[in-house]
C-alpha cells in the first residue's frame, strides 16, 4: 500500500527514467511537489495563492492545513532506491535534509507567489544566502554587491569569498556605470538587494538585469525588504531570489528562516550545495513559516501603508532632519515607483536633530514599538544602526555611506497608523 501511494509521487519509476535519459535538456520544470499540493493556474490572485497554494491535501483525514510531518527520514521503497538512480532524490521524501513534504508544502506556496517554478526553504537568511553564492560561482571566478548589502552577505563577501577563490567587487549599485565598470571576463555573479536597509536605496533592477545578462553573468536579488507583493524580481530579470523569511514572509517574529526561488535549473544546483552545507528548514518551522504566509499579501498592505503615513507625518515634522522613504518627493530612485506593484514595505528610517543622543532619547519616549534589530514583523520595531549593524564602523565611515548621526530606522508593524504616529509625536515633541 505504501508503494502505491508513493509511486504516485512525483514521477512513475520505469518510464521517467526512460524519459529522462533520452531527454536533452534534463530538467524538470517545476516543483518538487505531490499529488497532495494544491497547485493553481496562472490567472489566480496573489492572496488566494498566499492562502491556498502548495497546502498538502491529507486524502486520508481531509485536514484543512497542511500537517507537520515530523520526521527525519522516510521508508525506502522502490520509487526512493529508482530517484537514487537517476538522481532524482530531490523528489522522493528519503531523508529531511534532502525534502520533506512540510518543505515541499511552503515552497511551493512561495514559487506560486515569486511565479517562480522552484523555491528551496533554509534554516535562515543567510543560509540561503550562502549556499545560493557558493553554488552559482567557482573557484576562480569573480563576483560583484554592493558596499551596503546586509552585514551578514557583506561578511560572507569580504571573509568567506577571497579564501574559497571568489573575487568580490562591492560598488553601489544605484550607479550601474560601477557595475560596468566592475565587469571582468570571470565575473559570474551580481548579488544586490531590491531595497536597501536602512538609507531605502533602489538599484535600477531592469537595467542590471540586462547588464548581467550581456556579459553572462547570473543576477541574484535579495527581495527580503520589499517582499513578493511589492516586488517581483525574476519578472524584472533576475535569475534568483533570496529571502530573509525570518522577516515579512514569515511576519510573526517567531522564527528564523530563508528561501531561494528560481527555475529549477538553478534550485537544483543550490539544493545540492544545500545538501552539503546543511541548513534545511525543521518540518515545525515550515508549518509556521506556511501558516505565516497566508497573510502576506493582508499585512504587507498595512505595513506599506503605516509607513507611507509615518513617512509623511515624519516629513513635516521640525525636529526631524532627513527621511527616507520612496513616497516623499525628494526620494532620488525614481524607478523604483515602476518596479513595485503596491507599495515599499514597512521600513522608514529618519535623522533627528541632535543626533544619536537625540535619537536614543526618542527611543526611550517611544510606547509602542520596541527597541530591537530585524524587520517585518506584526510589531513596529526600532533601531539605531549607529549602535547595531554599523557599530564598527567610525562615525566618519557612517557619514560616507549615508548614514548620519541622529538616524533612526523604524520598521511599521500593522498596528493602527493613528496610534503609531501619536506615538512617534510624543515621543518628538519630548526632544
Ligand atoms: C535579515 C536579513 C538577512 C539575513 O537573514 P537571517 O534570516 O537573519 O539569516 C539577509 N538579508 C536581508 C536584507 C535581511 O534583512
Amino acid at each position: 500500500m505504501l508503494e502505491e501511494g508513493r509511486t504516485a509521487l512525483g514521477f512513475t519509476p520505469d518510464e521517467d527514467e526512460v524519459a529522462w535519459f533520452n531527454d536533452l535538456n534534463r530538467r524538470r520544470t517545476s516543483g518538487p511537489r505531490s499529488p497532495q499540493n494544491r497547485t493553481f493556474d496562472g490567472t489566480a490572485g496573489e492572496a488566494t495563492l498566499a492562502v491556498h497554494s502548495g497546502t498538502y491535501e491529507d486524502p486520508i483525514t481531509g485536514s484543512v492545513g497542511t500537517p507537520i510531518f515530523q520526521t527525519s527520514t522516510f521508508h525506502l521503497d522502490e520509487t526512493s532506491y529508482r530517484a537514487f538512480s537517476i538522481g532524482a532524490t530531490r523528489d522522493v521524501p528519503i531523508y529531511t535534509r534532502y525534502g520533506n513534504p512540510s518543505q515541499w508544502s511552503v515552497q511551493e506556496k512561495i514559487a506560486a507567489l515569486e511565479a517562480a517554478e522552484s523555491a528551496l526553504v533554509t534554516s535562515s537568511g543567510m543560509s540561503a544566502i550562502a549556499a545560493t553564492v557558493y553554488a552559482l560561482t567557482n573557484n576562480g571566478s569573480h563576483i560583484i554587491t554592493a558596499y551596503d548589502v546586509y552585514g551578514g552577505t557583506y561578511n560572507l563577501m569580504r571573509e568567506d569569498m577571497p579564501s574559497a577563490g571568489r573575487e568580490v567587487t562591492f560598488v553601489d549599485a544605484t550607479n550601474t556605470a560601477e557595475i560596468v565598470g566592475a565587469m571582468r571576463p570571470e565575473t559570474q555573479l551580481i548579488f544586490i538587494e531590491g531595497l536597501t536597509n536602512p538609507l531605502l536605496k533602489a538599484p535600477p533592477l531592469r537595467e542590471i538585469a540586462r547588464i548581467a545578462r550581456q556579459n553572462n553573468a547570473l543576477l541574484v536579488v535579495d527581495n527580503t525588504l520589499l517582499s513578493p507583493v511589492n516586488m517581483r524580481p525574476l519578472a524584472l530579470g533576475a535569475d534568483l531570489v533570496v529571502h530573509s523569511a525570518t522577516k515579512y514572509l514569515n511576519g510573526h517574529s517567531d522564527l528564523t528562516a530563508g528561501c531561494v526561488v528560481g527555475s529549477r535549473k538553478f534550485l537544483d544546483r543550490v539544493w545540492a550545495q544545500t545538501l552539503r552545507f546543511g541548513g534545511s528548514l525543521e518540518p515545525l518551522s515550515c508549518f509556521l513559516l506556511e501558516r505565516g504566509i497566508k497573510t502576506l499579501p493582508l499585512r504587507m498592505r498595512a505595513q506599506n501603508a503605516n509607513a507611507n503615513g509615518i513617512a509623511a507625518f515624519l516629513g513635516q515634522h521640525e525636529q526631524v532632519k532627513h527621511v527616507h522613504h520612496p513616497s516623499l518627493a525628494n526620494y532620488p530612485y525614481g524607478q523604483l515607483e515602476n518596479e513595485v506593484h503596491s507599495g515599499y514595505g514597512g521600513m522608514v528610517s529618519f535623522e533627528v536633530h541632535g543626533g544619536d543622543k537625540a535619537a536614543l532619547k526618542l527611543m526611550q519616549h517611544l510606547k509602542i514599538p520596541y527597541t530591537a534589530t530585524s524587520l517585518g514583523g506584526v510589531e513596529s520595531l526600532v533601531s539605531m544602526p549607529a549602535n547595531t549593524s554599523h557599530s564598527s564602523l567610525t562615525e566618519i565611515q557612517r557619514a560616507a555611506i549615508g548614514i548620519h548621526p541622529g538616524l533612526i530606522r523604524y520598521s511599521a508593524g500593522i498596528e493602527d497608523l493613528t496610534d503609531l504616529i501619536d506615538d512617534l509625536r510624543q515621543s518628538l515633541d519630548a526632544l
